[in-house]
């Protein structure tokens, strides 16, 4: 299922409670530089015959309409979250929107906060750092801290490895949340598993590394792309989560 709207919501997120969302994203298929086993918007395959990505100048009017009237409803959300049907920092205008972003939640929503949901592949470029370092919640993926285990996850294009994303990672010097998704099951006819005793003790030594300010880790909610994974149950996410947090670092599950 992908979004058709630039604006959407406010959805009531397991993570971020009350968020309206930001798609700069095509409107009719994903475009992402991954394509996630366990993705909700489908497979890029299936958005290829749109690629057309909103202007800048549509996003920051369609947010400005959206939060005029949810602040005349008294609805006003939690969270102003760029997520939507692919990479959001893909788009070339992304640091601009940010600008864009963050003061129309000055002017009309204060009390949100802006967030990011990215997978973490262009924080290398110097633009989309800055504008990331500007939003509230910057959120990171990094599902194993395998290489080959990532890559049958994400399906990243080009070259990918887990070094360089955690290497990136780093510019941010602990201030950002960290996001994974545990799973298992049959993936293209071979098992995956990313929450075994060893994935998830390289995982912790990462996790260890980064100190992020926060993690978010999860499993599967809605139907997948591919077929045959399931979901990893709620008490082992908790004994994950408590490893986590014997670390010190604040830890939310969503089972
Ligand atoms: S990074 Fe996000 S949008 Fe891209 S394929 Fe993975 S789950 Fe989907």
């Amino acid at each position: 299922m992908y979004f058709s709207d630039i604006i959407f919501g406010p959805v009531q997120s397991r993570r971020l409670g009350v968020s309206l969302g930001i798609n700069l994203l095509p409107l009719h298929g994903k475009w992402c530089n991954f394509d996630c086993i366990y993705c909700e918007c489908g497979w890029n395959k299936e958005g290829l015959a749109d690629r057309r990505l909103p202007a800048r100048a549509d996003v920051r009017g369609a947010l400005e309409a959206r939060l005029r009237t949810l602040a005349a409803e008294k609805k006003l959300p939690d969270a102003i979250t760029f997520s939507g049907n692919g990479e959001p920092t893909i788009h070339p205008e992304f640091a601009g929107i940010v600008d864009d972003v963050v003061a129309l939640r000055n002017r009309f929503a204060p009390a949100a906060k802006v967030c990011v949901l990215s997978n973490a592949t262009t924080l290398m470029r110097d633009e989309v750092f800055a504008a990331l370092q500007k939003t509230d919640c910057p959120i990171l993926k990094l599902d194993s801290a395998i290489t080959s285990t990532a890559k049958r996850m994400n399906n990243p294009a080009g070259d990918y490895t887990v070094e360089q994303v955690v290497a990136a990672m780093q510019r941010f010097r602990h201030d950002f949340i960290l996001q994974t998704m545990f799973l298992r099951g049959d993936c293209r006819g071979a098992f995956i598993d990313n929450a075994t005793p060893g994935e998830v003790s390289r995982w912790l030594e990462v996790v260890s590394l980064l100190r992020p300010r926060e993690v978010m880790i999860y499993t599967i909610d809605r139907e997948t792309p591919a077929q045959g994974l399931q979901k990893i149950p709620l008490h082992e996410l908790e004994q994950i989560a408590a490893k986590v947090k014997q670390m010190g670092i604040p830890v939310r599950v969503s089972g």
